[in-house]
């Protein structure tokens, strides 16, 4: 396990460095100078520390099946069109036998863990958009699964119901959507289905969302609902296109995905912006610690999967369903292939010049899906398993010889699985959290000769049986909400 980890370690390094610098032994070097900086721990206790393997999460990865994916892609692919202003009357067509299908799924799911999951349609009438002009009833499906302890904290993953061909605007021409997005809808059935055979201390949603072509919509109702309803959503993996091995520049490669987290939150204030100029904080908000944390999640647990995590909100100029989640405050990502193929994204069905065009099932590899799905499934078993990320997380240290961090206690009757806090520190250009110190159950903690100014700091919380929470990075710029 350690030399996994190491390697992990390494990797980091190495991605910061330069390969060549790590090549001519420099990295014995770059090591050394860690090992002054953290003082008395040594980066093999700091690591070893921070990383306990937990079978039931391999046990999770193992479970989701790529048939199960394949087979629900197919049946979302079976109804034509799913436009969200496509025929709703039908049985076997449009986007209203779609999300009845979906529906009837979700149930099934349910009746198989004695009812486990509140399964429930949520609608709008949309109209008078420039993509939905016509007064139309914008229909997401929606899987919740009750945490046992702490039921009003949420981790969410989604994917979009609807489809799209060359005009945004054509709601009859056949538009099979295979991997935009009927795999992300797969993925997040077959979440549904491992993850309901487990018990959690928060809950988990499970979200199909609609209206996503047209604007965004399914999303920005649901973030509203969960706004308004007070839900403490800590994470939203949005999953939009988790299919496609072969990119439009002639790369196939089955081993690589990206995490898309935005930098600095859209809710920040213009005081809390000055505030971050002198404190930090442009590259930890609790969407990128999300993300480092799914990164991880990718490293241990999930083989032959390794994830970029991208400082941006969404891909240059485009956009995705965590959007409008981060509009209001929430941590959220978009999980994504590598390697997108335009020939196969929002066109018609044809064939031009010799070039096939439509986003048809050949293109979408079901294996490589499941493993973006378990990865999915890994990362909210294990945020619902943890305690609730730290609130209220302060530092000070300035002109000092060391740093201190303190939080708020978390409720004991909402976090019964709490054991204590952990402290993780990186250095300012690392993209993963490099040192670590399990602090024990307190509210406040020093690490002595650790000057502030030269590293980032956050705060985890730990269960009894090793269950962490995502890094929270002081301040508003950092919090995962209260
Ligand atoms: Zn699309």
């Amino acid at each position: 396990m350690f030399v996994s980890l190491y390697s992990n370690y390494r990797k980091e390094i190495s991605a910061q460095y330069g390969a060549s610098f790590v090549r001519k032994g420099i990295f014995t070097l770059v090591l050394g100078l860690a090992l002054v900086g953290t003082s008395k721990y040594t980066v093999a206790d700091d690591i070893a520390l921070a990383y306990e393997d937990k079978e039931k999460l391999h046990e999770i990865a193992k479970a989701v099946s790529a048939k199960n994916i394949e087979q629900d892609i197919k049946t979302l692919v079976s109804f034509g069109t799913r436009h969200t202003l496509s025929e709703t009357e039908s049985e076997t067509r449009g986007i209203g036998a779609a999300r009845r299908w979906i529906k009837s799924e979700f149930d099934k799911i349910s009746n198989q863990c004695g009812e486990c999951l509140e399964v429930f349609y949520q609608s709008e009438v949309i109209s008078g958009e420039r993509r939905i002009p016509n007064p139309t009833e914008v229909v997401s499906v929606i899987a919740i699964q009750r945490g046992s302890t702490d039921q009003d904290r949420y981790v969410l993953m989604s994917g979009d119901i609807d489809s799209r061909v060359s005009d945004v605007m054509d709601f009859t021409s056949d538009s099979p959507g295979a991997n935009d997005n009927a795999s992300g809808v797969a993925g997040t059935l077959e979440a549904a289905r491992v993850l309901s055979q487990y018990k959690f201390n928060g809950s988990i949603v499970y979200a199909a969302l609609a209206g996503e072509e047209q604007g965004l919509f399914g999303g920005r109702i649901l973030a509203e609902y969960a706004k308004e309803n007070n839900w403490q959503l800590k994470a939203v993996l949005n999953n939009d296109m988790i299919g496609n091995i072969e990119g439009i520049n002639g790369i196939v490669n089955n081993t690589t995905a990206r995490i898309f987290a935005e930098g600095t939150r859209q809710t920040e204030t213009a005081q809390q912006a000055r505030l971050r100029r002198f404190t930090g904080g442009e590259v930890d908000s609790p969407s990128r610690n999300l993300a480092r944390y799914i990164d991880l999640i990718a490293d241990r647990y999930i083989e032959n999967l390794d994830t970029m995590v991208i400082y941006r909100l969404d891909r240059f100029r485009r956009g995705g369903h965590h959007r409008p989640f981060n509009d209001l405050g929430f941590p959220g990502v978009r999980i994504m292939e590598t390697n997108e193929h335009y020939d196969r994204q929002h066109q018609d069905l044809r064939t031009e010049n010799g070039i096939v065009y439509g986003d048809t099932i050949d293109g979408v590899n079901f294996d490589y899906a499941a493993k973006l799905t378990s990865l999915n499934a890994v990362s909210l078993a294990a945020m619902s398993w943890a305690p609730k990320p730290p609130i209220e997380v302060s530092i000070s240290g300035a002109v000092q010889p060391s740093t201190t961090l303190s939080w708020s206690a978390l409720p004991k009757d909402k976090n019964p699985q709490l054991k204590g806090y952990k402290i993780y520190w990186r250095y300012t250009d690392a993209p993963q959290w490099q040192f670590s110190r399990y602090v024990g159950n307190v509210t406040t903690a020093t690490l002595e000769n650790i000057v502030i100014d030269n590293y980032f700091f956050g705060v985890a919380s730990v269960s009894e049986d090793g269950y962490e929470s995502p890094v929270v990075y002081p301040g508003a710029a950092g919090a995962f909400g209260e």
